[in-house]
């Protein structure tokens, strides 16, 4: 049978519906479906350093960064479809010396503890999410899910057995080491130089026992020895919680992509960050160094009141607010996301934007602008599935693993 000449027009036609480009319009409405429907994670929040020691503030409430600094809160997170988060308890590098570490080890106890009183508090609305079912199972019931995570393992000092504790206190993610050198490896950015060629021997035990828990190795802040190290000898995946590409920005925190791939091969995961002087070029801030300097020889002592803590914290957003200087802009921050995804892949690359820590950038001021990341992902030309996986299927994955690991 022959096509008649009128079927062929239909046929035409058809084809010309399926072939006609996606109006911004439509992509638009398409990605803010996409962006509600799935499971939305950044993995390094902040929020328990700044805001959450706040006398007064209420996460439950709707803050201003301009005004307060905050960036993220619930409203907010309900604004940017951000399903979950993980919530950083950060101590600041210090002495090592043991009087040091039991006050690092307490301040430690009490940011798990205020994260805590917010999930006893608003049970309506949120839940510590404890496994890789948690977070999706929460969203599920409405909630915003609440991981939990140590940003430097001097929080431990020497002392192994305080992961087991830190990780019955919720703890699923493990970030070895800060701005300088501690007992478990050397920083990324150490106050002299490297101190053991990457990992301590403490560090390769710390490696074991997070393995044995079930506690995801996050490699951020990490020098690129002690990464390499990590995935090496971690049996489980391994996640930078928040970093960013040296190709794009050559900054010591960032990771080139020999290493990006080395941490894809074995599973690992890369999560984008938003912090300006990690995403461009910014020209030395001496007033600014200084200011840090004052802050960390105030928070060293240990002695501070959460208040004051607070106060401090702010402080340096006022400084950065009041200096202007070098500020990244949403593009900016694409750029080291796209590169990314086209080195490791979208199987092993996610969002960590160390909001409420340093991040955030010009179009991406707080969390409720993430719907934006998700158009962008889409107009790029990602498929939904990649989408997915960048937002959040990636970091559950790393999860499951450890879990799985841990109950061998
Ligand atoms: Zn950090």
């Amino acid at each position: 049978m022959t096509l008649s000449r009128f079927s062929l027009l239909c046929l035409a036609c058809a084809f010309g519906v399926l072939l006609r480009a996606e109006t911004g319009a439509e992509l638009a409405v398409r990605a803010a479906a996409l962006h509600a429907r799935i499971f939305t994670i950044d993995t390094h929040l902040d929020t328990p350093t700044l805001s959450l020691r706040r006398t007064g503030w209420d996460i439950s409430q709707r803050h201003v960064q301009a005004v307060d600094f905050s960036q993220c809160d619930f409203p907010r997170m309900r604004d940017g479809g951000l399903k979950a988060g993980v919530f950083v308890v950060y101590v600041d590098q210090g002495a090592r010396t043991p009087a040091a570490f039991a006050a690092i080890r307490d301040n430690a106890l009490r940011s798990f503890l205020r994260v805590h009183a917010v999930a006893e508090r608003f049970p309506d609305q949120c839940g510590l999410a404890l496994t890789a079912d948690d977070g999706p199972r929460l969203m599920a019931a409405g909630k915003r899910a609440i991981y939990l995570s140590i940003e430097n393992g001097y929080a431990i000092g020497k002392d192994l057995t305080l992961l087991k504790t830190y990780h019955e206190l919720g703890a699923r993610f493990f970030g070895f080491v800060h701005n300088g050198n501690n007992d478990l490896g050397d920083s990324s950015q150490p106050e002299t130089g490297p101190e053991w060629n990457g990992l301590s021997p403490l560090g390769r035990e710390a490696v074991k026992e997070c393995n044995r828990l079930g506690l995801v190795i996050d490699g951020s802040h990490a020098a690129d020895e002690t990464v390499r190290q990590l995935v090496a000898a971690s049996q489980t995946p391994i996640i930078l919680t928040h970093s960013g590409c040296k190709a794009i920005c050559d900054h010591k925190r960032n990771v080139d992509d020999n290493l990006m791939r080395e941490l894809a091969a074995r599973g690992g995961v890369i999560q984008m960050n938003t912090v300006s002087q990690f995403l461009v070029t910014t020209p030395p801030n001496p007033e600014l160094a200084r200011a840090e300097v004052r802050r960390l020889a105030r928070s060293a002592g240990a002695n501070q009141t959460d208040a004051e803590a607070a106060e401090a914290a702010v402080g340096r957003y006022r400084l950065r607010a009041e200096m202007n200087t070098g500020r990244a802009t949403l593009d900016d921050f694409l750029k080291h996301l796209f590169h990314a995804i086209e080195v490791a892949g979208a199987d092993h690359v996610g969002i960590g934007a160390d909001m409420d820590g340093g991040g955030g950038v010009v179009g991406l001021e707080d969390v409720s602008h993430y719907p934006k990341i998700t158009l962008a992902l889409l107009r790029r030309g990602l498929s939904e599935a990649d989408v997915e996986k960048i937002w959040g299927g990636n970091t559950l994955r790393v999860l499951r693993a450890a879990e799985a690991r841990a109950k061998q």
